[in-house]
This record gives structure tokens, sequence and C-alpha cells, in this order.
């Protein structure tokens, strides 16, 4: 056996989490920005816990609130010159992916005055700011991975800029942030964080030390589709598993990254605005069709989820997202283009074809 296995961020789960830990954010700095989108941190209670928590420790903080969902290069270059302007030494992000994704760019751009390809090649001048996550869904794990998720105009899709120097400091998850979310926000989010545990194990960078928190992630997550088909809200102990789910496959992507169900997803949503979860969601019946001749693998993931075959999660994966949209033929040829020139493709296994990834994108939005 032979792997890496890295994963240096202080994890602090549960009820209160913020509260009990306040003194935590003094190894932060001294003056934090708090990145955040429109309005979810104002209702579910977590920023007026970090405020609470800021004051406590004598630190002050300005609050950046204009996240976008899916956040641009644009968009974080401001996040960063207002951590400039107030002379922010830490970066605090809360809410779901995109302020947290928001916050990791934020924390490189305040300290390095450089260029889209120097910040998407992951090698900065300076070391970014240090940066906490409060995570608010139970979806993207970005709380305890070394990515930034950024839309990149100038290639019409979304561009992931990795570096271990933009793994959070500490990540605190209070599951009861997650309680304000939506049927179809926790939907998306479940699936999203699903597809990292079933795409870290699947992918060539897959190593055993993921495989015990991916599988659990996987299991929990299942569990909780009964009710989630009835469109019935989690109860509160569901929402504590699927934000510790969320955390696990977050552990797995940090050390595997995606395979070629994240390079589609981000076609449908560059192109349709399809939400992230849902993008993912929509192609993985049959990204598991393409793999199951190929690998055994498909089997162990049907398995912990207690389904016997990939149709089986079709129908589970359909009742879960509804109506689905349609595609024309030029959509899916320019996507199968765009998709084959991701390095996730170089990360599935067994590589699909552009054949392949085309039979997969039509098979998913079938008629
Ligand atoms: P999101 O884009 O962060 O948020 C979607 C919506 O949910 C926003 O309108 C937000 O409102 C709202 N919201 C957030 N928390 C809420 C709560 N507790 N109650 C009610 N509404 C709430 O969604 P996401 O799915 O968590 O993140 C998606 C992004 O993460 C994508 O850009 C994706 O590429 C990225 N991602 C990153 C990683 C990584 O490792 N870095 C992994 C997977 C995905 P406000 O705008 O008002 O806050
Ligand atoms: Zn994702």
């Amino acid at each position: 056996m032979e792997f890496t296995y890295s994963m240096p961020v202080k994890v602090i789960f549960g009820e209160k989490a913020v509260a009990k830990n306040a003194s935590e954010f003094k190894a932060l700095g001294h003056r934090a920005l708090i990145v955040t989108g429109k309005s979810s941190a104002d209702k579910n209670g977590s920023l007026a816990d970090v405020v609470k928590a800021l004051e406590l420790c004598g630190m002050e903080y300005s609050r950046y609130r204009d996240v976008e969902p899916n956040p641009s290069v644009e968009n974080v270059r401001d996040a960063a010159d207002k951590a400039r302007s107030c002379g922010a030494d830490c970066i605090i992000g809360i809410g779901g992916g995109s302020p947290l994704d928001a916050a990791k760019a934020a924390a490189i751009l305040a300290a390095n005055d450089i260029d889209d390809d120097t910040l998407f090649s992951g090698n900065f001048p300076a070391r970014p700011l240090p940066v906490a996550a409060v995570p608010t869904t139970a979806g993207t794990g970005s709380e305890v991975t070394p990515y930034s998720i950024l839309t990149y105009r100038k290639i019409n899709n979304k561009k992931s800029v990795g570096s271990p120097s933009i793994f959070p400091v500490m990540a605190l998850l209070d599951p009861v942030y997650t309680h304000t979310l939506g049927i179809d926000a926790t939907i998306n989010t479940a699936i999203d964080a699903l597809s990292h545990a079933m795409e870290s194990f699947l992918a060539v960078r897959a190593t055993p030390a993921i495989k015990p928190a991916a599988f659990e992630s996987m299991r929990l997550i299942a569990g909780t589709f009964a009710g989630l088909r009835e469109h019935k809200l989690p109860t509160p102990e569901e929402r504590e598993e699927l934000l510790y789910a969320s955390m696990l496959a977050g552990t797995c992507i940090a050390q595997t990254g995606t395979t070629a169900v994240h390079s589609m997803g981000y076609m449908l949503t560059y192109y349709r605005d399809i939400d992230h979860g849902r993008a993912n969601g929509l192609v993985m019946q049959g990204f598991l069709r393409f793999l199951e001749k190929r690998t055994p693998k498909v089997r162990e993931v049907l398995s912990v989820m207690s389904l016997g075959s990939t149709d089986e999660f079709g129908a589970v994966m359909d009742s879960l997202l509804g109506p689905k949209e349609t595609l024309s033929d030029d959509e899916i040829r320019l996507f199968t283009g765009t998709v084959m020139t991701s390095k996730n493709i170089a990360n599935t296994a067994p590589q699909p074809s552009a054949q392949d990834i085309e039979d997969i994108i039509r098979f998913s939005f079938r008629k």
C-alpha cells in the first residue's frame, strides 16, 4: 500500500460549535473580513454567532456580502479589494460553497497582486491570508478542501484554483445553520456531497485511505433519500448526518479531486444555470452505467447505498430531481468537446472517450 493523505484543517463539529469555541478565532489574526452571500447568513444565525465570537476575542471585522452563486473571478477580485481596503489579516467565509470558495480566492488575491493565470496556477508569491470556514449548506465540503471553484468567463467554463495553501485553518460546522435550507437546496447539496464521495472512490487518484470516509458518506446520504423523495425536509438528526457526510466527502475529494461528473456538471451550470448539485445528479446514472461494465467498483458503490442496479440508482435520482431540462444537439456537442479538455477526464478510471461522454450526456437527457 502506498498513499499520501493530507488534511490540515481543524474541524470543530456540533451544535453551537462557534459559540463554544469562540476563542479559536484569535489564532486567525486581528482584523477579519467576513465573506457571505446576500442574506442567508443573516437568517440562519451563523453570522450573528461569528460576530459575537469575534467581539469576544476583541477582533475587528468588516463584511463583504456580495458573493454570487458560482462566484466569478471578477466577484472574488472585488472581495479581495474589500479585504485590502479594510486592512484584513484573515478571512472568514460563511455560507454555502460559493462564499467559502470566494473567501479562499479573496485570501489569495488580498495577499497577491496577480493575474488570472497565476491565480489558477496555484502557485502564489505570498502566502494567502488564513481562512476560517463556516458552512451553512451540507454539500460542497469546501470547508475541508484546498479548492476554490470560480466561474471564468474568459474560457466559458468554471475553473478550479487548487493549492494546499488555501485549506482553511479551521472549519466550524453547526448543523443548525442548515435547518433553513428549503427542499430543493437540501436535495441538490446532498447530491453534490454524494457525487464527491462516489467520484473520489472511482477516481484514478483514489487511495485506500479515502474509502472508509467515502463509504460512510454515501451510506448516510443514501439513508436520507427515502424522506427527501417524498419532499419531506430532513429531521434535525438527518441534517446533522448530511453535514457530517458532506464534510467526510470533502476530505475525500481533497485527496483525489473529482472526475468527469463534475466536468459535465460545470457545463450545465455555466451554460444553463443549473444548480451545481443538481447538475451532477443529472449525469450520475449515465456515468455509473458507463463505468459498471468496466470496473467492479460500481457494484460496491451501489451496495453501500443498498441499491441493486444503476437503474435503481437512476430511479432514485429521477424522483429527487423531478422533470429534467432538455439539451439541444449543439449543446451536447459543445459540452462534450469542452469536457474532453478538462483534467478531470484523466482522473476518471477508465478514461472515457469523447463518444463515451456524448453517450452519457445523451442518456442523461433522453426524453
Ligand atoms: P451556494 O451557491 O453557496 O448557495 C446557494 C444558495 O443557497 C444561495 O442563494 C444561498 O443564499 C443559499 N443558502 C446558503 N445557505 C443557506 C441556508 N442555510 N439556508 C437557506 N439558504 C441558504 O450553494 P452550494 O451548493 O453550497 O455551493 C455551490 C458552489 O460550491 C459552486 O460554485 C460549486 O462549484 C462549489 N463547490 C466547491 C467545492 C470545493 O471543494 N471548493 C466542492 C464542490 C462545489 P445567500 O446567497 O443569501 O447566502
Ligand atoms: Zn461538487
